[in-house]
């Protein structure tokens, strides 16, 4: 009896191995970005209890009203909560092993993340994020810093243009004068606005600058602005962030609108926006979130920190054809006859003892089928084992793809199993030395 098929969750995504190469691209340049700005790996579980994010989200956002995947532990009763995001969990890690006991740290965290939000490009029930924490930094420097690492990055992975959006959200008692002339102005124009927003013209009204809605959007436009609110300290913070920027020629450009999605957000905020990816332009979000550890029960401490929404930027990767072409192996192991697989399992060892990327042909078939997987493979050689090779320790190699008349392995050729690996690795660094080169560190996706 046959079964009926079972299909993934709606807005949770298969990764298939056609975009592998392009997602391992991008987490090996990030990576190394962020190593290079001194950040170490964290890594927190994917659930979490839900005050983490209750607590540190705030109750009036997007996320924790209706996005979260919230579900009771039958086994004890707890409330547990697939994390929306990733901030709040490395901030209970932090203060939970104490982090910070010798000082500030650097972190960055890959992984994924949980919104039921409503699935469309760009937009996803199960997406994933890398970002990165700075904790313990109170100067206005750790916001240019990541800003110069994320430039970098954008540069590496050749994204094409991406505009950096700059706000700054001033501190409590700021926010707190402009939120009272914000709920008289948006009480006045409640019929402008979407019903979301006319909910939380008193509860939140900070959250209603992020709407979406090209109605409420017009009428803010004309709405106070946080910045006429802040004093000098603020201001100072903000100026100094924008002063290294220009030193640094980053491109920039103020937008009073821009508030994060999460309540615990103050002083700096910044997102990276690109025009090529429909409606869900940006890319990576990012700022200062002074008050989260000690909404946390932790004490009180500075922060900063930003995250890359992965699938976009792969998606504008994609775009860009960056990753494509990458050979999936150098060398397809062919065997035809009885008694050849072992003596061609025996060769693929050797060869990848020597560090080569090797396809060994896994069933029995004609020679000529053999070739043309082989050549599918993307693979630069074919070592075919058949029974005179095998009886005497021998291969025979074949280029694939010859470059001139005198390449080698243009003509097949007999290497003893013992010589194989050498020979081959010979011929690879002469035949384009810089891709073996590349290749080598190649070892990044296995620490995430
Ligand atoms: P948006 O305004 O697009 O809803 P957000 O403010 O909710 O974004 P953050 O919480 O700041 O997003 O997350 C950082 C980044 O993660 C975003 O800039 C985006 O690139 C990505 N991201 C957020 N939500 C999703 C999602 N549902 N699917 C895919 N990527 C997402
Ligand atoms: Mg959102």
């Amino acid at each position: 009896m046959s079964h009926p098929k079972i299909n993934a969750v709606r807005g949770m995504n298969d990764l298939l191995p056609s975009s592998a190469a392009v997602l391992e691209r991008f987490q090996r340049l990030a990576i190394d970005a962020l190593r290079s700005y001194g950040y170490r790996q964290i890594r927190t579980p994917i659930v979490e209890a839900t005050a983490v994010f209750r607590r540190g989200l705030g109750e009036v956002t997007d996320i924790v009203e209706r996005e979260m995947y919230t579900f009771v532990d039958a086994l004890n009763g707890d409330s547990l909560t697939l994390r929306p995001e990733n901030t709040a969990g490395v901030v209970r890690a932090a203060i939970e092993h104490s982090l910070l006991h010798d000082g500030p740290c650097r972190l960055w965290y890959y992984g994924p993340m949980f919104r039921h939000e409503r699935p469309q490009r760009g937009r996803y029930r199960e997406f994933f994020q890398m970002g990165a924490e700075a904790l313990g930094f109170a100067g206005p420097e750790i916001e240019v810093e990541q800003i110069l690492l994320l430039q970098r990055l954008w540069k590496v992975l050749e994204l094409g243009p991406v505009r950096l959006q700059l706000n700054t959200l001033g501190q409590t008692a700021e926010r707190l004068r402009h939120r009272q002339d914000l709920i008289a102005f948006l009480q006045t124009h409640r019929a402008e606005l979407d019903a979301d927003a006319q909910r939380r013209v008193e509860t939140n009204p900070l959250r209603i600058l992020d709407s979406k809605h090209p109605g409420t959007q017009a009428c803010l436009m004309r709405a106070p602005r946080l910045l006429d609110y802040l004093e000098g300290q603020s201001l100072a913070h903000f100026e100094r962030v924008q002063q290294l920027l220009g030193q640094e020629g980053v491109a920039f450009e103020i937008n009073p609108r821009l508030v994060r999605g999460l309540d615990y957000y103050n002083l700096t905020v910044f997102e990276w926006v690109t025009d090529r990816l429909g409606a869900q332009g940006t890319i990576c979000g990012g700022g200062r979130y002074d008050g989260l550890f000690e909404l946390l029960g932790g004490r009180p401490t500075p922060a900063c920190g930003f995250s890359i929404g992965v699938e976009r930027v792969i998606e504008l990767m994609d775009g860009a054809g960056a990753g494509q072409g990458e050979a999936a192996c150098d060398v397809y192991v062919l065997h035809q006859g009885a008694g050849t697989y072992e003596a061609a399992l025996r060769a693929a060892e050797r060869l990848r003892d020597a560090g080569l990327d090797v396809i060994l042909h896994a069933d029995e078939a004609s020679l000529k089928s053999q070739m043309k997987k082989a050549d599918a493979s993307g693979a630069e050689f074919a070592v075919i084992v058949g029974v005179e090779e095998a009886a005497a320790s021998t291969a025979s190699v074949k280029a694939l793809r010859p470059g001139g008349e005198d390449g080698p392995f243009r003509r097949q050729e007999r290497v003893s199993v013992e010589e194989l690996g050498q020979r081959l690795v010979e011929a690879l660094c002469a035949q384009d030395g810089v891709r073996v080169q590349e290749d080598a560190p190649a070892q990044a996706p296995s620490e995430i």
